[in-house]
């Protein structure tokens, strides 16, 4: 039985994972659940697990005197704003921590508290990978990658040797605008990017998969997670969505690990690490994918893709920069405050215009974070949209 602490219980990955837990009562069990604002769904969950305590990202979610006692009433303590999120975080009574909330904080308590992280957010080795690989190997904290594409890696990579890797493949999907011309692209609306082939995951994510950026990120965090340089780590666009990702060895030998495009795989592969448990889930049938298809990703037309191959070259804080501006411009995007194409001209302009600290602190990278983010206001309010054509 382990006992799981769940931050972001009420996201995508949250839910997931809490489905993970309902089909293996007998292997799992909630301790902790840890939610950004959506106190209904949290109340839900908190009514059907039963766990120790709460935490809501929000500092004053409003009516908070009568949210404590509903919580209270089911036998669970509540706890509010960035702080309780990083104490539930580091509670030593727990032997996996899922991490899908936002924030480099909540990771590194859980590592200082020598926790085993299954990590969602991969923003969090992006923006502080050293920090983050610093503090898992000074207090004896493990990552296991949650996110498929590292799930796959991970499980090509058990019984191997790291000096026996030849390069790391990821797979991408290529998203909703794979084989639309680069100059079809650019005005692109929110409800086309919106529309990813194989996963269905949060917003942000998805619009991640549409420029690529999402592959960019992952190429950071496939660095951090399995210490391995980045000339080394390949994309292949694979649109079918079936192998998760692959493995070269130095014999010329591939590794790929298949599976229907559903997250609870991967999920359960993190909690049950090293034991694989049996389940019902849905099952990859050969006879309906006849053909598995590849092609090379155009960096030209992705270029979100290649400033996230530049930043991690680059190292130091360009990589916060290079995911704190994405962010921004991707919210702004949603707002329709920018167009599709101009997501990847922010992050170059930050990229571009932002000194990069060699030495990554805590500090450093907060203040590179703040950096990009207010970079993309200014540029936001002192363009509006179409910047790139302005
Ligand atoms: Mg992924």
């Amino acid at each position: 039985m382990k006992d799981l602490t769940i931050l972001g219980c009420t996201g995508s990955i949250g839910a997931n994972g809490l489905d993970v837990v309902n089909r293996h009562p007998e292997h799992f069990r909630v301790r902790y659940l840890a939610a950004r604002r959506n106190l209904e769904t949290l109340l839900e969950q908190a009514r059907r697990f039963r766990p120790a305590a709460v935490a809501v990202l929000q500092e004053d979610p409003g009516e908070t005197a009568d949210w404590r006692a509903r919580f209270e009433a089911l036998g669970a303590e509540f706890l509010t704003g960035e702080a309780g999120i990083e104490e539930l975080a580091g509670r030593d009574d727990v032997d996996v921590v899922v991490n899908a909330i936002v924030g480099v904080r909540p990771t590194l308590a859980a590592l200082q508290a020598g926790k085993v992280v299954a990590l969602a957010n991969k923003e969090t080795l992006v923006t502080a990978g050293e920090l983050v690989a610093r503090a898992a190997l000074a207090h004896g904290g493990k990552i296991i990658p949650i996110d498929s594409e590292h799930s796959a890696v991970w499980q090509c990579l058990e019984g191997e040797s790291l000096s026996a890797v030849e390069s790391i493949i990821l797979t991408a999907s290529g998203g909703p605008f794979r084989d639309r011309p680069k100059g079809d692209m650019h005005n692109a609306t929110v409800a086309q990017a919106l529309k990813h082939p194989n996963w269905s995951m949060g917003r942000k994510i998805t619009i991640d998969s549409a420029t690529l950026m999402n592959k960019g990120l992952e190429v950071i965090e496939a660095c951090w997670l399995f210490h391995v340089p980045v000339q080394r780590i390949r994309v292949l666009i694979h649109p079918q969505s079936i192998i998760h990702s692959m493995v070269e060895f130095v014999d010329g030998s591939i590794k790929a690990q298949l599976g229907l495009p559903d997250m609870r795989l991967p999920i359960q592969y993190a909690l049950a690490y090293p034991r694989r448990l049996a389940n019902t889930l849905p099952r990859l049938d050969f006879s309906r994918w006849s053909s598995l298809t590849f092609q090379e990703p155009d960096l030209d037309k992705f270029s979100c893709l290649r400033l996230a191959y530049q930043a991690i070259t680059d190292g130091g804080t360009a990589p916060t920069v290079l995911n704190a501006a994405n962010e921004e411009a991707v919210l702004a995007f949603l707002d329709e405050r920018l167009k599709f194409g101009d997501i990847a001209q922010m992050v170059d302009g930050a990229l571009q215009r932002h000194h990069h600290h060699r030495e990554v602190e805590l500090e450093s990278v907060m203040a590179a974070d703040r950096w990009a983010r207010n970079f993309v206001h200014e540029e936001l309010e002192r363009h509006g949209m179409g910047i790139a054509a302005a």
